[in-house]
Protein backbone atom coordinates (compact mmCIF):
# COMPACT_ATOMS: atom_id res chain seq x y z
CA UNK A 1 0.00 0.00 0.00
CA UNK A 2 1.44 3.63 -0.56
CA UNK A 3 -0.28 6.18 0.95
CA UNK A 4 0.49 10.12 1.80
CA UNK A 5 0.34 11.64 5.14
CA UNK A 6 0.08 15.06 5.92
CA UNK A 7 1.62 16.65 9.06
CA UNK A 8 1.52 19.36 10.96
CA UNK A 9 3.99 20.46 13.21
CA UNK A 10 2.61 23.31 15.06
CA UNK A 11 4.65 26.16 15.60
CA UNK A 12 7.83 26.46 13.49
CA UNK A 13 7.35 24.31 10.45
CA UNK A 14 4.84 21.75 8.33
CA UNK A 15 6.13 18.98 6.86
CA UNK A 16 5.20 15.82 5.08
CA UNK A 17 5.74 11.42 5.53
CA UNK A 18 4.90 9.70 2.80
CA UNK A 19 4.98 5.91 3.23
CA UNK A 20 4.84 2.69 1.43
CA UNK A 21 3.51 -0.34 3.33
CA UNK A 22 5.33 -3.45 2.55
CA UNK A 23 5.09 -7.36 3.98
CA UNK A 24 8.08 -8.65 2.06
CA UNK A 25 11.42 -7.01 1.37
CA UNK A 26 12.30 -8.08 -2.00
CA UNK A 27 13.75 -6.72 -5.05
CA UNK A 28 9.82 -5.85 -6.35
CA UNK A 29 9.86 -3.60 -2.82
CA UNK A 30 13.29 -2.40 -3.37
CA UNK A 31 11.98 -1.22 -6.86
CA UNK A 32 9.12 0.72 -6.01
CA UNK A 33 10.69 2.25 -3.08
CA UNK A 34 13.52 3.70 -5.35
CA UNK A 35 10.56 4.84 -7.82
CA UNK A 36 8.50 5.99 -4.82
CA UNK A 37 11.65 7.92 -3.91
CA UNK A 38 12.45 9.18 -7.22
CA UNK A 39 9.15 9.98 -7.55
CA UNK A 40 8.49 11.94 -4.40
CA UNK A 41 11.74 13.83 -5.18
CA UNK A 42 10.44 15.23 -8.46
CA UNK A 43 7.33 16.27 -6.99
CA UNK A 44 8.92 17.91 -3.49
CA UNK A 45 12.45 18.65 -3.95
CA UNK A 46 15.42 17.58 -1.92
CA UNK A 47 14.58 14.62 0.61
CA UNK A 48 15.93 15.44 4.26
CA UNK A 49 15.24 11.59 5.26
CA UNK A 50 15.13 8.46 3.59
CA UNK A 51 14.85 5.60 6.41
CA UNK A 52 14.55 1.97 5.57
CA UNK A 53 12.61 -0.36 8.13
CA UNK A 54 11.23 -4.11 7.12
CA UNK A 55 7.16 -2.95 6.93
CA UNK A 56 7.69 0.38 6.15
CA UNK A 57 9.71 2.71 4.15
CA UNK A 58 9.58 6.77 4.51
CA UNK A 59 10.37 9.94 2.96
CA UNK A 60 10.44 13.12 5.05
CA UNK A 61 11.01 16.23 4.09
CA UNK A 62 11.05 19.35 5.92
CA UNK A 63 9.36 22.75 5.46
CA UNK A 64 6.44 21.09 2.95
CA UNK A 65 3.50 22.75 2.84
CA UNK A 66 -0.07 21.04 3.23
CA UNK A 67 -1.42 22.72 0.18
CA UNK A 68 1.68 21.38 -1.80
CA UNK A 69 0.84 18.00 -1.58
CA UNK A 70 -2.74 18.54 -1.64
CA UNK A 71 -2.02 20.38 -4.82
CA UNK A 72 -0.48 17.54 -6.36
CA UNK A 73 -2.36 14.47 -5.76
CA UNK A 74 -5.31 16.81 -6.81
CA UNK A 75 -3.59 17.73 -10.25
CA UNK A 76 -3.05 14.40 -10.44
CA UNK A 77 -6.59 13.97 -10.28
CA UNK A 78 -7.55 16.45 -12.28
CA UNK A 79 -5.48 15.01 -15.13
CA UNK A 80 -7.05 12.01 -15.01
CA UNK A 81 -10.74 13.33 -15.20
CA UNK A 82 -9.75 15.55 -17.96
CA UNK A 83 -8.62 11.70 -19.76
CA UNK A 84 -11.86 10.64 -18.63
CA UNK A 85 -13.29 13.53 -20.25
CA UNK A 86 -12.19 13.35 -23.71
CA UNK A 87 -12.90 9.82 -23.88
CA UNK A 88 -16.47 10.46 -22.69
CA UNK A 89 -16.97 13.38 -25.47
CA UNK A 90 -15.19 11.01 -28.56
CA UNK A 91 -17.64 8.40 -27.52
CA UNK A 92 -20.72 10.91 -27.23
CA UNK A 93 -19.77 11.87 -30.27
CA UNK A 94 -19.35 8.99 -31.80
CA UNK A 95 -23.34 7.80 -30.38
CA UNK A 96 -24.81 11.14 -31.61
CA UNK A 97 -23.12 10.40 -35.11
CA UNK A 98 -24.86 7.21 -35.17
CA UNK A 99 -28.33 8.17 -34.31
CA UNK A 100 -28.03 11.35 -36.23
CA UNK A 101 -27.16 8.34 -39.25
CA UNK A 102 -30.03 6.45 -38.10
CA UNK A 103 -32.82 9.15 -37.80
CA UNK A 104 -31.90 10.12 -41.36
CA UNK A 105 -31.80 6.66 -42.70
CA UNK A 106 -35.59 6.35 -41.81
CA UNK A 107 -36.88 9.23 -42.91
CA UNK A 108 -35.06 8.08 -46.44
CA UNK A 109 -36.11 4.70 -46.06
CA UNK A 110 -39.99 6.38 -45.17
CA UNK A 111 -39.66 8.78 -48.59
CA UNK A 112 -38.33 5.71 -50.83
CA UNK A 113 -41.25 3.47 -49.60
CA UNK A 114 -43.82 6.69 -50.45
CA UNK A 115 -42.21 6.90 -53.97
CA UNK A 116 -42.74 3.14 -54.72
CA UNK A 117 -46.06 3.56 -54.64
CA UNK A 118 -46.06 4.64 -58.62
CA UNK A 119 -42.70 3.63 -59.54
CA UNK A 120 -43.54 4.42 -63.37
CA UNK A 121 -44.32 7.73 -62.55
CA UNK A 122 -41.22 8.23 -60.69
CA UNK A 123 -39.35 6.35 -63.19
CA UNK A 124 -40.72 9.01 -66.13
CA UNK A 125 -39.89 11.88 -64.26
CA UNK A 126 -36.93 10.71 -63.22
CA UNK A 127 -35.85 9.84 -67.22
CA UNK A 128 -37.81 13.20 -68.35
CA UNK A 129 -37.35 16.20 -65.70
CA UNK A 130 -40.12 17.36 -67.04
CA UNK A 131 -40.90 19.95 -63.74
CA UNK A 132 -44.38 20.78 -66.00
CA UNK A 133 -45.90 17.72 -65.28
CA UNK A 134 -48.68 16.95 -62.64
CA UNK A 135 -46.48 14.29 -60.67
CA UNK A 136 -43.65 16.85 -60.04
CA UNK A 137 -46.08 19.50 -59.22
CA UNK A 138 -47.55 16.88 -56.26
CA UNK A 139 -44.46 15.24 -54.97
CA UNK A 140 -42.54 18.50 -55.01
CA UNK A 141 -44.90 19.60 -52.91
CA UNK A 142 -45.09 16.55 -50.72
CA UNK A 143 -41.19 16.39 -50.44
CA UNK A 144 -41.04 20.10 -49.26
CA UNK A 145 -43.78 19.30 -46.67
CA UNK A 146 -41.48 16.29 -45.25
CA UNK A 147 -38.15 18.34 -45.39
CA UNK A 148 -40.16 21.21 -43.53
CA UNK A 149 -41.90 18.77 -41.30
CA UNK A 150 -38.35 17.46 -39.93
CA UNK A 151 -36.47 20.51 -40.34
CA UNK A 152 -35.13 19.94 -36.70
CA UNK A 153 -33.09 16.81 -37.39
CA UNK A 154 -32.70 17.08 -41.27
CA UNK A 155 -31.23 19.13 -43.37
CA UNK A 156 -31.68 18.37 -46.84
CA UNK A 157 -34.05 15.47 -48.49
CA UNK A 158 -33.64 14.71 -52.14
CA UNK A 159 -33.79 11.59 -54.74
CA UNK A 160 -30.45 11.33 -57.20
CA UNK A 161 -29.54 8.98 -59.70
CA UNK A 162 -26.17 7.78 -60.85
CA UNK A 163 -24.83 9.01 -64.52
CA UNK A 164 -21.41 8.18 -64.43
CA UNK A 165 -18.66 6.59 -62.13
CA UNK A 166 -18.28 9.99 -60.82
CA UNK A 167 -21.35 12.33 -61.28
CA UNK A 168 -25.07 11.67 -60.21
CA UNK A 169 -28.04 14.19 -61.00
CA UNK A 170 -30.33 15.31 -58.65
CA UNK A 171 -34.35 14.29 -59.23
CA UNK A 172 -36.17 15.62 -56.49
CA UNK A 173 -35.20 17.89 -53.76
CA UNK A 174 -37.18 18.98 -50.31
CA UNK A 175 -35.84 22.67 -50.84
CA UNK A 176 -38.18 25.18 -52.16
CA UNK A 177 -37.40 26.85 -55.05
CA UNK A 178 -36.25 30.21 -54.34
CA UNK A 179 -34.04 28.24 -51.01
CA UNK A 180 -30.49 29.25 -51.00
CA UNK A 181 -29.57 25.50 -51.59
CA UNK A 182 -32.30 24.09 -53.83
CA UNK A 183 -30.83 21.82 -56.37
CA UNK A 184 -33.14 21.85 -59.55
CA UNK A 185 -33.66 18.40 -61.26
CA UNK A 186 -31.02 17.14 -63.30
CA UNK A 187 -28.28 19.47 -61.26
CA UNK A 188 -25.07 17.57 -61.08
CA UNK A 189 -23.28 16.56 -58.00
CA UNK A 190 -20.00 14.22 -57.67
CA UNK A 191 -20.16 10.87 -56.10
CA UNK A 192 -18.48 10.40 -52.56
CA UNK A 193 -17.81 7.36 -50.33
CA UNK A 194 -21.39 6.79 -49.08
CA UNK A 195 -22.97 7.40 -52.26
CA UNK A 196 -20.77 4.37 -54.64
CA UNK A 197 -21.43 2.01 -51.56
CA UNK A 198 -25.28 2.69 -51.47
CA UNK A 199 -25.22 2.63 -55.01
CA UNK A 200 -23.10 -0.90 -55.20
CA UNK A 201 -25.58 -2.41 -52.40
CA UNK A 202 -28.54 -1.18 -53.34
CA UNK A 203 -29.45 -1.18 -49.64
CA UNK A 204 -30.06 1.56 -46.95
CA UNK A 205 -26.65 3.11 -46.26
CA UNK A 206 -24.81 5.56 -44.05
CA UNK A 207 -21.54 7.63 -43.82
CA UNK A 208 -19.49 10.05 -41.37
CA UNK A 209 -19.52 13.45 -42.29
CA UNK A 210 -18.31 14.15 -45.90
CA UNK A 211 -17.03 17.84 -47.44
CA UNK A 212 -19.58 18.75 -49.91
CA UNK A 213 -20.53 22.14 -52.09
CA UNK A 214 -23.03 22.56 -49.22
CA UNK A 215 -20.54 21.94 -46.68
CA UNK A 216 -19.70 18.86 -44.55
CA UNK A 217 -22.64 16.53 -44.64
CA UNK A 218 -23.60 13.34 -42.70
CA UNK A 219 -26.03 11.19 -45.10
CA UNK A 220 -27.88 8.39 -45.17
CA UNK A 221 -29.35 6.71 -48.44
CA UNK A 222 -32.13 4.61 -49.08
CA UNK A 223 -33.14 2.80 -52.62
CA UNK A 224 -35.94 3.44 -54.96
CA UNK A 225 -37.07 0.12 -56.27
CA UNK A 226 -40.00 -1.06 -58.44
CA UNK A 227 -41.66 -3.57 -55.93
CA UNK A 228 -42.95 -5.70 -59.38
CA UNK A 229 -40.27 -5.53 -61.60
CA UNK A 230 -37.24 -5.28 -58.77
CA UNK A 231 -35.91 -2.31 -61.05
CA UNK A 232 -33.56 -0.22 -59.33
CA UNK A 233 -34.70 3.90 -59.70
CA UNK A 234 -31.93 5.55 -57.86
CA UNK A 235 -31.48 6.67 -54.06
CA UNK A 236 -33.32 9.20 -51.77
CA UNK A 237 -30.99 11.24 -49.53
CA UNK A 238 -31.02 12.79 -46.15
CA UNK A 239 -28.78 14.70 -44.89
CA UNK A 240 -27.67 16.01 -41.26
CA UNK A 241 -25.37 19.73 -41.70
CA UNK A 242 -22.32 19.53 -39.19
CA UNK A 243 -24.00 23.09 -37.68
CA UNK A 244 -26.94 20.41 -36.47
CA UNK A 245 -24.38 17.98 -35.36
CA UNK A 246 -22.55 20.40 -33.28
CA UNK A 247 -25.58 21.35 -31.53
CA UNK A 248 -26.47 18.24 -30.43
CA UNK A 249 -22.55 18.09 -29.08
CA UNK A 250 -22.68 21.79 -27.74
CA UNK A 251 -25.45 20.35 -25.25
CA UNK A 252 -23.73 17.09 -24.09
CA UNK A 253 -20.08 18.37 -23.78
CA UNK A 254 -22.08 21.16 -21.25
CA UNK A 255 -23.24 18.28 -19.48
CA UNK A 256 -20.20 16.45 -19.53
CA UNK A 257 -18.54 19.60 -18.21
CA UNK A 258 -20.82 20.10 -15.66
CA UNK A 259 -21.33 16.75 -14.44
CA UNK A 260 -17.38 15.86 -13.84
CA UNK A 261 -17.01 19.68 -12.62
CA UNK A 262 -19.15 18.19 -9.81
CA UNK A 263 -17.11 15.21 -9.21
CA UNK A 264 -13.93 17.57 -9.15
CA UNK A 265 -15.06 20.14 -6.68
CA UNK A 266 -16.67 17.06 -4.80
CA UNK A 267 -13.05 15.21 -4.87
CA UNK A 268 -11.85 18.34 -3.00
CA UNK A 269 -13.90 18.39 -0.67
CA UNK A 270 -13.30 14.54 0.41
CA UNK A 271 -10.05 15.37 -0.11
CA UNK A 272 -9.85 18.00 2.33
CA UNK A 273 -11.64 15.79 5.25
CA UNK A 274 -10.25 12.84 4.49
CA UNK A 275 -6.52 14.67 4.80
CA UNK A 276 -7.15 16.20 7.96
CA UNK A 277 -9.24 13.06 9.74
CA UNK A 278 -5.97 11.19 8.47
CA UNK A 279 -3.45 13.26 9.93
CA UNK A 280 -5.53 13.20 13.44
CA UNK A 281 -6.10 9.82 13.59
CA UNK A 282 -2.44 8.81 12.95
CA UNK A 283 -0.94 11.75 15.29
CA UNK A 284 -3.41 12.58 18.33
CA UNK A 285 -3.71 9.88 21.55
CA UNK A 286 -7.38 8.69 21.15
CA UNK A 287 -7.81 9.18 24.93
CA UNK A 288 -6.48 11.74 26.09
CA UNK A 289 -6.66 14.01 22.62
CA UNK A 290 -2.67 15.11 23.07
CA UNK A 291 -0.37 13.85 20.20
CA UNK A 292 0.50 10.31 20.44
CA UNK A 293 4.29 8.71 21.10
CA UNK A 294 5.39 8.12 17.49
CA UNK A 295 4.28 11.66 16.63
CA UNK A 296 6.21 12.92 19.28
CA UNK A 297 9.33 11.14 18.64
CA UNK A 298 9.58 12.15 14.71
CA UNK A 299 8.60 15.81 15.74
CA UNK A 300 11.38 15.93 18.33
CA UNK A 301 14.13 14.40 15.80
CA UNK A 302 13.22 17.38 13.32
CA UNK A 303 12.64 19.67 16.03
CA UNK A 304 15.91 18.74 17.61
CA UNK A 305 17.65 19.48 14.48
CA UNK A 306 16.08 22.63 14.32
CA UNK A 307 17.33 23.80 17.39
CA UNK A 308 20.69 22.59 16.94
CA UNK A 309 20.99 24.70 14.27
CA UNK A 310 19.66 27.74 15.27
CA UNK A 311 21.43 27.59 18.21
CA UNK A 312 18.35 27.56 20.86
CA UNK A 313 17.40 25.92 23.48
CA UNK A 314 15.25 22.93 23.40
CA UNK A 315 13.25 22.03 26.62
CA UNK A 316 12.27 18.14 27.06
CA UNK A 317 10.40 16.71 30.09
CA UNK A 318 8.61 13.64 30.91
CA UNK A 319 5.53 13.62 33.77
CA UNK A 320 4.29 10.57 34.96
CA UNK A 321 1.75 10.32 37.17
CA UNK A 322 2.13 9.35 40.67
CA UNK A 323 0.42 6.04 42.36
CA UNK A 324 -1.65 5.93 39.55
CA UNK A 325 -2.48 2.62 40.02
CA UNK A 326 -3.95 3.06 43.53
CA UNK A 327 -6.22 5.31 41.51
CA UNK A 328 -7.33 2.54 39.18
CA UNK A 329 -7.50 -0.04 42.12
CA UNK A 330 -9.60 2.60 44.01
CA UNK A 331 -12.00 3.51 41.78
CA UNK A 332 -11.93 1.59 38.61
CA UNK A 333 -10.12 1.61 35.15
CA UNK A 334 -12.94 3.78 33.81
CA UNK A 335 -12.90 6.53 36.21
CA UNK A 336 -8.91 6.63 35.90
CA UNK A 337 -9.05 7.49 32.35
CA UNK A 338 -10.74 10.24 33.24
CA UNK A 339 -8.37 11.07 35.80
CA UNK A 340 -5.36 10.54 33.27
CA UNK A 341 -7.53 12.79 30.34
CA UNK A 342 -7.99 15.71 33.57
CA UNK A 343 -4.29 15.73 33.80
CA UNK A 344 -3.56 15.74 30.52
CA UNK A 345 -5.65 18.39 29.66
CA UNK A 346 -3.77 20.47 33.02
CA UNK A 347 -0.28 20.06 31.33
CA UNK A 348 -1.69 21.21 27.81
CA UNK A 349 -3.88 23.95 29.57
CA UNK A 350 0.23 25.23 30.57
CA UNK A 351 2.13 25.07 27.61
CA UNK A 352 1.97 27.08 24.02
CA UNK A 353 0.53 26.50 20.80
CA UNK A 354 4.37 25.56 19.70
CA UNK A 355 5.10 23.21 22.43
CA UNK A 356 4.11 19.40 21.30
CA UNK A 357 2.75 17.46 24.43
CA UNK A 358 2.51 13.48 23.81
CA UNK A 359 1.23 10.80 25.71
CA UNK A 360 4.50 8.80 26.12
CA UNK A 361 3.00 5.88 27.58
CA UNK A 362 -0.19 4.42 29.79
CA UNK A 363 -0.08 7.50 32.56
CA UNK A 364 3.39 9.09 31.09
CA UNK A 365 3.48 12.31 29.47
CA UNK A 366 6.26 13.72 26.99
CA UNK A 367 6.91 17.18 25.87
CA UNK A 368 9.22 19.19 24.03
CA UNK A 369 9.35 23.19 24.48
CA UNK A 370 11.21 25.06 21.61
CA UNK A 371 12.65 27.88 22.55
CA UNK A 372 11.60 27.95 26.13
CA UNK A 373 15.03 29.74 28.27
CA UNK A 374 16.81 28.04 30.76
CA UNK A 375 15.74 30.49 33.35
CA UNK A 376 12.25 30.65 32.43
CA UNK A 377 11.80 26.59 32.38
CA UNK A 378 11.85 25.93 36.46
CA UNK A 379 8.63 28.01 36.81
CA UNK A 380 6.90 26.47 33.86
CA UNK A 381 7.60 23.53 35.36
CA UNK A 382 6.50 24.20 38.72
CA UNK A 383 3.58 25.63 36.95
CA UNK A 384 2.76 22.10 35.27
CA UNK A 385 3.60 19.88 38.47
CA UNK A 386 0.84 22.61 40.42
CA UNK A 387 -1.64 22.48 37.59
CA UNK A 388 -1.51 18.42 37.87
CA UNK A 389 -1.73 18.81 41.78
CA UNK A 390 -4.95 21.57 41.31
CA UNK A 391 -6.97 19.24 39.21
CA UNK A 392 -9.29 17.14 40.19
CA UNK A 393 -12.38 14.65 39.03
CA UNK A 394 -15.67 14.59 40.95
CA UNK A 395 -16.79 11.04 41.20
CA UNK A 396 -20.32 11.35 41.78
CA UNK A 397 -20.40 7.94 43.46
CA UNK A 398 -18.69 8.90 46.49
CA UNK A 399 -19.30 12.77 45.81
CA UNK A 400 -15.30 13.38 46.65
CA UNK A 401 -13.05 15.09 44.03
CA UNK A 402 -10.24 12.94 42.77
CA UNK A 403 -6.69 14.29 42.73
CA UNK A 404 -3.35 13.45 41.70
CA UNK A 405 0.05 14.81 41.34
CA UNK A 406 3.13 13.94 38.66
CA UNK A 407 6.43 13.79 38.89
CA UNK A 408 8.17 15.37 36.35
CA UNK A 409 11.93 15.29 34.85
CA UNK A 410 13.26 17.40 32.56
CA UNK A 411 16.42 18.28 30.59
CA UNK A 412 17.52 20.68 28.07
CA UNK A 413 19.16 19.15 24.69
CA UNK A 414 23.15 19.92 25.04
CA UNK A 415 24.64 20.25 21.53
CA UNK A 416 26.33 17.27 20.23
CA UNK A 417 23.67 15.50 21.73
CA UNK A 418 21.24 12.83 19.99
CA UNK A 419 17.74 12.67 20.64
CA UNK A 420 17.86 8.93 22.27
CA UNK A 421 20.14 11.05 24.84
CA UNK A 422 18.26 13.97 25.63
CA UNK A 423 15.35 11.26 26.26
CA UNK A 424 17.52 9.42 28.50
CA UNK A 425 18.56 12.42 30.43
CA UNK A 426 14.28 13.43 30.98
CA UNK A 427 13.88 9.92 31.87
CA UNK A 428 16.55 9.49 34.11
CA UNK A 429 15.74 12.84 36.13
CA UNK A 430 12.16 11.89 36.46
CA UNK A 431 13.47 8.81 37.97
CA UNK A 432 15.36 10.94 40.42
CA UNK A 433 11.42 12.71 41.14
CA UNK A 434 9.83 9.64 41.43
CA UNK A 435 12.08 8.84 44.97
CA UNK A 436 9.81 12.02 46.47
CA UNK A 437 6.92 12.02 44.13
CA UNK A 438 4.69 15.06 42.85
CA UNK A 439 8.47 16.91 42.08
CA UNK A 440 10.36 18.58 39.48
CA UNK A 441 13.63 17.74 38.59
CA UNK A 442 16.27 19.08 36.04
CA UNK A 443 19.55 16.88 34.91
P1 LIG B 1 4.36 5.65 40.37
O1 LIG B 1 4.08 6.80 41.25
O2 LIG B 1 5.60 4.94 40.75
O3 LIG B 1 4.37 6.05 38.94
O4 LIG B 1 3.18 4.67 40.58
P2 LIG B 1 2.13 4.21 39.53
O5 LIG B 1 1.10 3.45 40.20
O6 LIG B 1 1.67 5.37 38.75
O7 LIG B 1 3.03 3.37 38.56
P3 LIG B 1 2.84 1.97 37.90
O8 LIG B 1 3.77 1.93 36.76
O9 LIG B 1 3.02 0.90 38.97
O10 LIG B 1 1.38 1.93 37.42
C1 LIG B 1 0.92 2.70 36.35
C2 LIG B 1 -0.54 2.44 36.24
O11 LIG B 1 -1.14 3.22 35.24
C3 LIG B 1 -0.86 1.01 35.90
C4 LIG B 1 -1.99 1.08 34.93
O12 LIG B 1 -3.12 0.42 35.42
C5 LIG B 1 -2.28 2.53 34.81
N1 LIG B 1 -2.59 2.90 33.46
C6 LIG B 1 -1.79 2.87 32.41
N2 LIG B 1 -2.47 3.27 31.30
C7 LIG B 1 -3.73 3.55 31.70
C8 LIG B 1 -4.88 3.99 31.03
O13 LIG B 1 -4.92 4.22 29.82
N3 LIG B 1 -6.00 4.17 31.78
C9 LIG B 1 -6.03 3.93 33.10
N4 LIG B 1 -7.15 4.13 33.76
N5 LIG B 1 -4.96 3.49 33.75
C10 LIG B 1 -3.81 3.31 33.06
MG1 LIG C 1 4.42 4.91 34.76
MG1 LIG D 1 3.00 6.45 37.59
Amino acid sequence: MIYVIFEKFQGWNVFLSGYIEVNRYNQTTVTLVKRFRIISETLFGDCVAVGFTYGEVSMRRRGLLHTEVFFTIYGFFIVLMIGFGVLVHQMTSRTVKEQMANKCAGIAVAVATLLEQWPDNYKEFAETLDTTSPYYRRIKALMEEIRQGNRDNIIFVYTEKRVSANEMVYVLDGEPPDAKFFSPPGDIDLMNDTRHRAYDSRQVTTGGFIDTKFGPLLSAYAPIVNKESGEFLGLVGVDVSIDQFNEVMNYMVTLIVASLGIMVLMVAALLVLSSSRIEKLITIDGLTGVFNKAFFLRSLRFQARHSKKKDEPLLVFMADLDHFKDVNDTYGHQFGDLVLTAAAKAIKACLRESDVLARYGGEEFAAFLPGMTMSNAPSVLERIRKAVEDSYVHNDELNIDIHVTVSIGAAFLEMPQTLHEILEEADKALYTAKKTRNAVVFR
